[in-house]
């Protein structure tokens, strides 16, 4: 396996269910917090892969877009995560005046929709994870890359799950 591999992937993504279970398997492989870039056109499936996430770590209520609000604070089982859906920035300074350290606290998880709206502020991801259209119905093409020795680990373990 050459070093590219290990740091980045391909995936074809058929049904909105297999997304979620993509996103359950992102948290699987999640041994420690990490932080997630989500990019790519509406309606792509970054909520439904965050779902899946978000569910898998243990969160049973439902995960709503925080595509108003900015952000959606969870606290659940000794984790914090928050979502982020930064459709609606108009600027990165935004989220300076928003104290958005405050939400990078040591060992949270950080899932950010629209992360390219916040590049020059945000932390760098463990994973940037960009979702697209594919030409057959219902289906996705996603790609995962790393950012992170973190990222490589969570890359690793997904591949070795692959059949
Ligand atoms: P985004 O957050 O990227 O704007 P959402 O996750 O909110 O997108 O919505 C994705 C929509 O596309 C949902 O209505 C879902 O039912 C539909 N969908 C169809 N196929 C897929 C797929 N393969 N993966 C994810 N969502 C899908
Ligand atoms: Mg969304």
């Amino acid at each position: 396996m050459n070093d590219f591999f290990e740091k980045s992937t391909v995936k074809f993504i058929a049904s909105e269910v297999e997304m979620e279970l993509l996103g359950a398997q992102i948290a699987r492989a999640t041994v420690k917090s990490c932080i997630l870039y989500l990019d790519g056109p509406l309606g792509a499936g970054k909520t439904v892969l965050a779902r899946g996430y978000i569910r898998e770590l243990g969160f049973l209520g439902p995960v709503k877009s925080p595509t108003f609000t900015l952000v959606e604070p969870y606290n659940f089982n000794n984790l914090v995560l928050n979502h982020f859906d930064l459709y609606r920035l108009e600027d990165p300074c935004e989220l300076e005046f928003m104290g958005i350290e405050d939400y990078f606290p040591p060992g949270a998880n950080v899932i950010i929709e629209w992360a390219r709206k916040g590049l020059g502020v945000l932390p760098i991801p463990d994973l940037y994870i960009a979702l697209d259209y594919h030409p057959q119905k219902d289906a996705r093409e996603i790609s995962l890359v790393s950012g992170t020795d973190l990222g490589d680990e969570i890359l690793l373990k997904m591949s070795g799950w692959q059949e």
